[in-house]
């Protein structure tokens, strides 16, 4: 019963993310219509470029699985959808923001849209991967620290960031649940803590609509 309740409600989830590319994908079309530039810019992510931007230089990154060969493993398949939970949580451990308007954090004034969730937890914490991928970046920014970005090769794209160690580098492929880096306070923080977040057709999407319930974990 609980199987088959857990099953369905993934299923409705891939529906729900199926309507939404077939939602977002519609004024692409019309705007195809309408002149011949739009033809350039239907992204895919069949016809996604590998390229990669780490310390701000562009280069070719060595990805052993192209993600077209990924997005046919994906079919089917919910190890490619990121609904794993990052982190495994600690009787320290606890979600310590969610996804939307809030005030900043650090300047203690305005407010900011957080397009993510925060785990925190002891530093050192391990950081799984949601779902298999590749990790397309891994590098240090001003803003997220050392922070590591899966594509799941459907559409999906998880990031983990404010990490205190990164395990993998880019181009590696990565299996769901593995462990990729440890919880730190890198970046723009006020404290330990994994900002996680999810990325379906590159827009920011709530990660609580996608990730387990997480009394599962
Ligand atoms: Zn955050």
């Amino acid at each position: 019963m609980m199987k088959h309740s857990k099953t369905s409600g993934r299923f409705l989830r891939c529906m729900a993310a199926l309507l939404i590319i077939v939602t977002a994908a519609a004024p692409a079309l019309t705007a195809g219509v309408r002149g011949a530039a739009a033809e350039q810019q239907i992204p895919t992510t069949g016809r996604r470029s590998f390229d990669v931007i780490s310390s701000g230089e562009l280069y070719e990154a060595e990805i052993s699985l192209s993600l077209e060969e990924l997005k046919a493993r994906t079919d089917n398949s919910d190890e490619y959808i990121p609904h794993v939970w990052p982190v495994r949580f600690s009787d320290h451990g606890y979600v310590s923001s969610y996804f939307g308007v809030r005030v900043d954090p650090v300047t203690g004034e305005g407010s900011e849209f957080h397009a993510a969730i925060d785990l925190a937890d002891k530093p050192g914490t391990k950081i799984h991967a949601a779902a298999s991928g590749v990790v397309v970046e891994a590098y240090d920014s001003a803003g997220y620290g050392l922070n590591i970005l899966i594509d799941h090769g459907n559409g999906y794209q998880s990031r983990y960031s404010h990490c205190n160690s990164m395990l993998v580098a880019e181009g590696d492929v990565v299996s769901q649940g593995q462990v990729i880096a440890t919880m730190g306070a890198t970046g723009r923080v006020t404290g330990v803590h994994c900002d996680f977040r999810i990325y379906l057709d590159e827009t920011a999407i709530d990660p609580l609509t996608v990730l387990d319930p997480l009394e599962e974990n």
